[in-house]
């Protein structure tokens, strides 16, 4: 079943932790080659000697990459060696949150890194891969949505606001790619502890973790093994949209 993504390009963003770094070693594991792209190029280096290591045969590129910048999208997606140019499945993933406040207190700044990041990085990493997807008439996009798309919480109206977006994204693509053999699939994660749990709250982990109210978290794996079980699917069939939440949480 895996074995369909043998030799396959994936692109990840945000792959230098959390549920993309959790992708880039599942898509790995099952021979895939993998370009990663972040900002912290430190960590995007330990990923990719780990995947070196566990998996010597998988091609890995990494870039350093500030999805903020549409200019520097375009100058990475370009630089892609050309043995991996060919993008087979995107995984829009790079993602944050920050300034859990209400709407009152909310700076210019975390607004701005918030829309920044989560939508417009989104649409121009999108648009660059997607042009190379319609000209060979094949390629996944699987965006990393949230559940906060589907409903507002208390101090989460820009974040809510921007996986809102995402899903307007992803529905109006799939509209644009009626007839074109292009798939596209969003993940709408619940609670998954990674770092962005911490990040979201300024780094006070005590407010962190009372947002899980006991219930356990997903794990980046848990997501990340959805991702690759929707990518690995029969060309005819697309997994549209998947909704993953934590054993207990409503
Ligand atoms: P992490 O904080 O572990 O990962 C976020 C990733 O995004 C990092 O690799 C980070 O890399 C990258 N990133 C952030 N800003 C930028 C930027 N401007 N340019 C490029 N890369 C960027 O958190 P998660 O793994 O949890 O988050 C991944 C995705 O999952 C996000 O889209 C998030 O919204 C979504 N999600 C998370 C949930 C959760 O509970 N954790 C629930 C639902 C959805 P770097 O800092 O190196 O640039």
């Amino acid at each position: 079943m895996f074995s369909r993504l043998l030799g396959k390009n994936v692109l990840i963003t945000g792959a230098s932790s959390g549920i993309g770094e959790a992708c880039a070693y599942q898509f790995a594991a099952a021979g895939a080659n993998v370009i990663l792209t972040a900002r912290r190029a430190d960590r995007l280096g330990e990923v990719q000697s780990k995947i070196s290591a566990n998996w010597p045969k998988v091609n890995v590129h990494t870039a350093t990459l500030d999805v903020r910048s549409s200019a520097e999208v375009e100058k990475v997606i370009s630089s892609i060696p050309t043995n991996l140019s060919a993008i087979d499945i995107l995984v829009n993933n790079a993602g944050m949150a920050l300034g859990v406040k209400p709407v009152s207190e909310v700076s210019n700044e975390e607004i701005d890194a918030m829309i920044d990041t989560n939508v417009k990085g989104l649409l121009y990493v999108t648009r660059a891969v997607l042009k190379g997807m319609k000209e060979r008439k094949s390629g996944h996009i699987i965006m990393m949505g949230s559940i906060a798309a589907l409903t507002g919480y208390m101090n989460g109206s820009i974040y809510c606001a921007t996986k809102s977006a995402v899903r307007a994204i992803t529905e109006s693509l799939r509209a644009e790619t009626i007839g074109v053999p292009i798939k596209i699939t969003e993940i709408k994660p619940g609670m998954v502890e990674t770092e962005f749990s911490v990040i979201r709250y300024g780094g006070d982990k005590s407010k962190a973790d009372a947002v899980y109210r006991g219930i356990e978290p997903m794990t980046a794996e848990d997501v990340a093994e959805t991702v690759v079980f929707a990518a690995s699917r029969h060309p005819r069939c697309v997994v549209a949209d998947v909704v993953m939440l934590a054993n207990g949480q409503a």
